[in-house]
């Protein structure tokens, strides 16, 4: 059995249990990518497959946080605000490392919506504070390529509304939040002559201006989706449900033929009535 892949879950949303039920920034996300992949995992235990640990990602994140830090803990602007023209610090809190807290069960910045009961939270990178008290919400970002970094492609999507959840957050914490947050975007230079041992990076500020008025309507549709019985629709962009549907198709009939091996046959239980016919985002 595969070392990364857990079988279905046993702790999944309960429909009608008064009980507050713990909804991440990412599940939300996943929500709004398929609800259908939100389903399985939240509701039926299935979950996707996790992704790979970006190390590299994460030493970056450590290593500007430390940065930070350095400046929160003496009360300045970091020089890459003042070359932006920012004014602003640092935000020094007794909770910043609690809201920077992945473990949900330990904890990041959390608020109980109450119409849905959800206990909603994430992890977010760092907090910094303009002169009227404004709380900018701020989110560190590596990658390497060519040319420079924007906000622009489709993808990026997530990383805005990722931006939009955590100044949601921090308003349901009455914090006055300042609508525009800060991407800290560092990228790889690929055009280095030689590796040498190390990897620069150029390092870009990019405001984005937040709209979390999607948000409570879409918590209140995660809500009626956990509730239901029917599984939602699938996502008809989405690769990994043609693979399935293919794969399902191709190899269907093989086991039914009995050439998929003696073993398949052992392991597999075969389907009495044909599965649908798969066309993308039909089946899973
Ligand atoms: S379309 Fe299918 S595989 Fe893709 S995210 Fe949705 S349920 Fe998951």
């Amino acid at each position: 059995m595969s070392k990364y892949y857990n079988p279905p879950k046993k702790t999944t949303y309960q429909p009608g249990s008064a009980t507050p039920y713990r909804l991440s920034r990412s599940k939300i996300d996943m929500f709004m990518n398929c609800a259908r992949c939100f389903y399985m995992d939240q509701r039926l235990g299935v979950a996707q497959p996790p992704g790979y640990p970006f190390s590299l990602n994460s030493a970056v994140d450590g290593l500007l946080k430390k940065e930070f830090d350095v400046h929160r803990a003496n009360g300045t602007a970091h020089p890459m605000m003042s070359a932006h023209g920012l004014d602003a610090v640092p935000f020094p809190h007794e909770k910043m490392n609690r809201w920077r807290e992945a473990d949900f069960g330990r904890g990041g910045i959390r608020a109980m919506h109450a119409p849905t009961n959800f206990d909603v939270g994430g992890a977010v990178d760092d907090v910094w504070v303009n002169p009227a008290g404004e709380l900018i919400i701020v989110d560190y970002k590596a990658t390497a390529k060519l040319g420079e970094v924007s906000l622009d492609a489709d993808w990026q999507i997530g990383y805005k509304r990722q931006m939009e959840v955590y100044q949601w957050l921090f308003e349901q914490n009455d914090f006055s939040v300042s609508k525009t947050g800060y991407f800290v975007y560092v990228n790889g230079k690929m055009d280095a002559a030689a590796f040498d041992g190390k990897l620069e990076f150029d390092v870009k500020l990019i405001p984005y201006e937040g709209d979390g008025s999607w948000i409570e309507p879409t918590l209140m549709q995660i809500k009626q989706t956990l509730e239901a019985e029917e599984i939602p629709p699938a996502n008809k962009e989405c690769d990994y449900c043609l693979y399935r549907n293919w794969a399902i198709k191709v190899v269907q009939p093989l086991l039914r033929q009995g050439s998929a091996g003696q073993a398949s046959k052992k392991e597999v239980s075969l389907p009495k009535k044909p599965l649908v016919e798969p066309e993308q985002g039909s089946l899973l």
